[in-house]
């Protein structure tokens, strides 16, 4: 369970992350949903430990991750993460590529990777390199090798936003289906309402670094907390 608590941050004296609190259950999918600039992926970056809060609290199954005395390191964190390019490894296969974050023995290892690529249905591409995959499949292999260390908490910055639309949908679903597998706890940040109403389990509703809502999809669209929120979903189709 990924717990956060007050957490804030400003850049040259502005706050770009303004006292945001929200948790994740295992096997449950929350989405930071918010305009450009709201302060979303900062906001996934100190989670993940690649950024430093200056105040706040984070919590990964009860355990204090970050606060202002204690750091725990983003290798030991037991998270994963998606971006939106897909950042493979170019020199390493599709099976190195998996690997990359195993410390298993040589069997286990091979094992979870034929596992993943197998529920991806990329079983046939182990030793094809990232630049003979489609984006579809680039996509696929970087959930994969995210999944691979089975981390408790899954972080996604529009990881779907650089994919053909004809494919995204498909993508989407086949995702949710493997990280409920998995039963991580995924936070997924997204600027796209339908790609929120579609994935989500729980809505946080983001402006000015502040969660302005939250709720269930079909609450946050039906009853929008003010005019800019009905504004924002209004581009839904
Ligand atoms: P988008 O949807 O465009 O990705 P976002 O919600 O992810 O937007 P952030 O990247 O979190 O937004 O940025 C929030 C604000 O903080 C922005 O105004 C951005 O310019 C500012 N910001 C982000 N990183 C830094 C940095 N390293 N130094 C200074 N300002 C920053
Ligand atoms: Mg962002």
């Amino acid at each position: 369970r990924l717990q956060i608590d007050q957490l804030s941050r400003r850049y040259d004296g502005r706050l770009v992350v303004d006292d945001i609190s929200l948790s994740v259950m295992p096997g449950q999918v929350t989405c930071l949903l918010g305009p450009s600039g709201c302060g979303k992926s900062t906001t996934l970056r100190m989670i993940a430990g690649v950024e430093t809060q200056d105040s706040g609290t984070i919590r990964v199954d009860g355990k204090v991750i970050c606060d202002g005395s204690a750091r725990v390191p983003p290798e030991e964190r037991q998270i994963g993460l998606m971006f939106q390019d897909f950042a493979l490894f170019p020199h390493l296969s599709v099976e190195g590529n998996v690997a990359f974050g195993l410390s298993g023995t040589k069997a286990e290892t091979r094992a979870r990777v034929a596992e993943l690529l197998e529920r991806v249905g990329l079983a046939h591409y182990t030793k094809s390199f990232p630049h003979e995959l489609s984006g579809g499949e680039q996509q696929r292999v970087a959930l994969a090798r995210a999944l691979a260390p089975r981390p408790r908490i899954m972080l996604m910055d529009e990881p779907f936003s650089g994919l053909d639309n004809r494919l995204r949908d498909g993508i989407r679903d086949e995702t949710l289906d493997i990280l409920r597998e998995e039963d991580a706890a995924v936070l997924l940040v997204t600027h796209e309402p339908d790609e929120a109403m579609r994935m989500a389990d729980d809505i946080a509703l983001m402006r000015g670094g502040r969660i302005v809502q939250q709720g269930a999809p079909y609450n946050v669209y039906n009853a929008p907390v003010d005019k800019d929120a009905v504004a924002f979903f209004s581009d839904i189709n």
